[in-house]
């Protein structure tokens, strides 16, 4: 039988590989293989991009049509107190939508938008729609999403300090000086061969920095296991090595950076041994890193979430490590940091009806914990969860009346759980709306269900994270039931309550569109299909990246030379950050709660809990029921240290008990030198749903679930990141009532 193949991208995670998909007749997927013809991921899947045959021919635990809860009736009873106890009945699409439509304009009149909130995760690939719907209801930004911890709090240190709203992540395949801090590329990424190619090959150093000694640090020239949250000391000891040795180039620091003095004096005390104290590491180890940063460049750097996100210091870790970034000057070169421009296009105003000349922080915009964390308001663009979580029960300071989530399960994202379930289970909100694959714990509990459609299923996609590159996408299979993927989604939302706003026909030409309006191609399905990918990059050919986009005018609005800060500089002290209140340096603090800061709570939970670590299945809280993902880690397990296990009479493999001072869950003991001593592991994510295929029970929000452990306050001062990596817990044998 002839199988067609699509070229498409798998969106599960950020990496966003090139796929082949190989289907039959009967709209069953064959097989799946990695694109060789993708520049980025060069033929490399994972196994949880391959599951998709499974995900999308299997159907286990997929919702395939929207659905009511029975006693709930928008226009009569609506028995809150029924949540998550009554069954649901299938409905139409048209009446779903219709409900959310009118249910929207309602609150909306009687409360206005801000008691609506719309509930955004990640990773399926509508943001920007989310953000544009947003305006539609007549709210500003994006409502509530858990950027307080995910990325944000990375990428805004580099906004400010090199003006690049970037992850900032490396050109790896051509560094010279690999540093992986918090990253474990080995699980997502094809360009790990070539590093080892080249450090094989004596051309490059590889730097690991993580508080586990992961895949990628057994391969390391260096490997260092700060503790949480400390990262900053260490950026901080760096930079000292690089000033103390000359390890920089004068000329660069000269004519693009402001503030080196300052700097240099700031960093003048930051020796080694000083970090070392604080980040328990060897200060030799911190010795030889510097020297390979500042000697084998190009200097490429990877960073993930741990450092720089997930910690009451959140935003002074990840400013540090910016400023490092900015002291190497391998910024926009080949092996060093890339600056891409289409990030931004998500952003744009001609999508997401934002009006770019309003500032989001100004008193007059109301949103639920802006004046307690103004960067996040400012910047982050969305509600603060706690807030919002409190503002649901408590009717203050305004009330909230619905929540609507798309690719959000906010009873396994957001921290401090157990108040999410209070939240989300008030008699206060009148309706709770749940987009997803499968039935998660928040809906459950939802009063509408709606199903989605996945990567395989759909023709949407979006390029914010592929640099340089906008490839080819289309769908390979019809999707299962009535899923509906969330541009469509949107588009019929956005008919139903701002049709002017909203005048596509299909989401075909959704794509078409923005293809045309930001990209300037004009093209037809059929040609847009036509080549493997194009460049994005201005006055780029296909694929090829323009260097030292600071030298050439094409980063700033203006068009004048250098990097888009208000000063035209990689901003070492930056006035932006001093205006909300923070250092204009970079600089140390401890985590909030911490065997330094709080030792009276140490002495009652004396380990440090670091959440959301990954493993090789799942993205986030997804797929957990998908056989070929959970075969890999059936239980939910915590990584502990075997000096840990004999010190709390630990055995691997037994069931223990996780507790802090706000919650407590369930897991078992995986006793392993990978984790740091005085630290417990807990991946991501938890929670698991039954998986019938394997006869494998779930374990709910309330079971297994790191989230449960973590306080919401305090949180990071201006942008409230919570301490998801950084907070106290204690261990010991047993389930107890769980
Ligand atoms: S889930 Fe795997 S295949 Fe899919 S984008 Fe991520 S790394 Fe690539």
């Amino acid at each position: 039988m002839a199988l067609k193949k699509t070229r498409t991208m798998c969106t599960t995670c950020h990496a966003r590989c090139g796929v082949l998909v190989y289907s039959d007749e009967d709209n069953r997927i064959v097989k799946i293989e990695g694109d060789p013809d993708n520049v980025k991921s060069k033929g490399v899947i994972c196994g949880s991009g391959m599951s998709e045959r499974e995900i999308h021919n299997n159907l286990e635990g997929r919702l395939l049509y929207p659905m009511k809860r029975v006693d709930w009736d928008p226009k009569g009873e609506r028995n809150p107190e029924n949540r998550g106890k009554s069954e649901f009945e299938r409905i139409s699409w048209d009446e779903a939508m219709d409900i959310i439509a009118d249910e929207c304009l309602r609150i909306k009149e009687e409360y206005g938008p801000e008691a609506i909130i719309t509930g955004q995760g990640t990773g399926r690939v509508a943001n920007h729609w989310h953000c544009r719907i947003n305006s539609s209801l007549g709210l500003e930004g994006w409502s509530l999403v858990p950027t307080h911890v995910c990325l944000m709090p990375h990428i805004l240190p580099n906004a400010f300090t090199l003006g690049v709203f970037s992850s900032a992540a490396g050109d790896m395949r051509n560094a010279h000086c690999a540093v992986l801090w918090g990253q474990n590329p080995a699980m997502e990424t094809a360009w790990c061969k070539e590093v080892f190619k080249n450090q094989a090959a004596g051309i490059t150093k590889l730097i690991v920095i993580d508080v586990r000694f992961q895949d990628m640090s057994k391969h390391a020239d260096v490997a260092l296991q700060p503790r949480p949250g400390t990262d900053a000391a260490l950026a901080l000891a760096f930079m000292h090595e690089i000033i103390e040795h000359g390890w920089y180039d004068p000329e660069f620091i000269e004519n693009w950076t402001y503030g080196f003095d300052e700097l240099a004096e700031r960093v003048k005390d930051w020796t080694p041994e000083r970090a070392a104290e604080i980040c328990q590491v060897d200060a030799d180890d911190i010795r030889l890193a510097a020297e390979y940063m500042g000697n084998w460049g190009p200097v490429g750097m990877c960073i993930g979430l741990g450092p720089g996100c997930m910690h009451t210091n959140a935003i002074q870790n990840g400013r540090a490590i910016a400023c490092l970034q900015g002291m190497l000057g391998y910024l926009d070169v080949k092996g060093g940091i890339p600056v891409p421009l289409s990030f931004s296009v998500m952003l744009d105003d001609k999508i997401t009806l934002w009006d770019s000349q309003k500032d989001p922080g100004r008193p007059e915009l109301f949103t639920f914990g802006g004046e307690e964390h103004p960067l996040y308001k400012s910047f982050g663009r969305s509600n603060d969860p706690h807030a919002v979580f409190n503002a649901i029960i408590t009717g203050e300071p305004r009330p909230v009346k619905a929540y609507i989530a798309i690719a959000n399960d906010p009873l396994l994202c957001y921290e401090n759980t157990n108040l999410t379930y209070r939240a989300m289970t008030s008699p206060n909100l009148d309706f709770v709306c749940v987009k997803d694959f499968y039935m998660s714990p928040t809906a459950k509990i939802a009063d509408l269900v709606l199903p989605s459609a996945d990567w395989s299923e759909r023709y949407s996609y979006d390029e914010e994270l592929d640099g340089n590159f906008l490839f080819t996408f289309d769908k390979a299979v019809d999707a299962p039931g009535e899923c509906w993927c969330d541009w469509q989604f949107f588009l019929e939302w956005g008919k139903r309550i701002d049709p002017d706003n909203w005048w596509w026909n299909d989401v075909q030409e959704m794509v078409l569109w923005r293809m045309r309006e930001f990209y300037g191609f004009d093209l037809t399905w059929d040609e847009f299909q036509s080549e493997k990918y194009r460049s994005t990059e201005p006055g780029g050919k296909q694929g090829e990246v323009v260097e030292k986009k600071y030298e050439k005018g094409l980063l700033r609005p203006d068009g004048s030379l250098g990097f888009p800060t208000p000063s035209g500089r990689i901003e070492f002290w930056c006035e932006s950050l001093a205006a909300f209140g923070y250092d204009p340096l970079p600089d140390f603090e401890e985590p909030a709660e911490s065997p330094v800061s709080t030792p009276e709570l140490a002495e009652e939970y004396p380990l440090v809990v670091v959440t959301g670590i990954r493993i090789y299945s799942f993205f986030h809280s997804a797929w957990t029921n998908t056989p070929a993902q959970r075969k890999m880690y059936p239980d939910p397990f915590v990584m502990i240290h075997p000096n840990d296990a004999r010190k709390y009479g630990i055995t691997d493999g037994e069931w223990v008990t996780v507790e802090s001072r706000v919650g407590h869950m369930i897991s078992k003991a995986y006793v392993t030198r990978e984790i740091k001593e005085g630290v417990v592991g807990v991946p991501r994510p938890g929670w698991r749903d039954e998986c019938k295929e394997l006869g494998l029970p779930g374990y709910g929000w309330d079971k297994a679930n790191g989230n449960v452990l973590i306080p919401s306050t305090p949180a990071e001062p201006g942008y409230g990141a919570t301490p998801m990596r950084s907070s106290l817990v204690k261990i010991y044998p047993g389930r107890g009532d769980l």
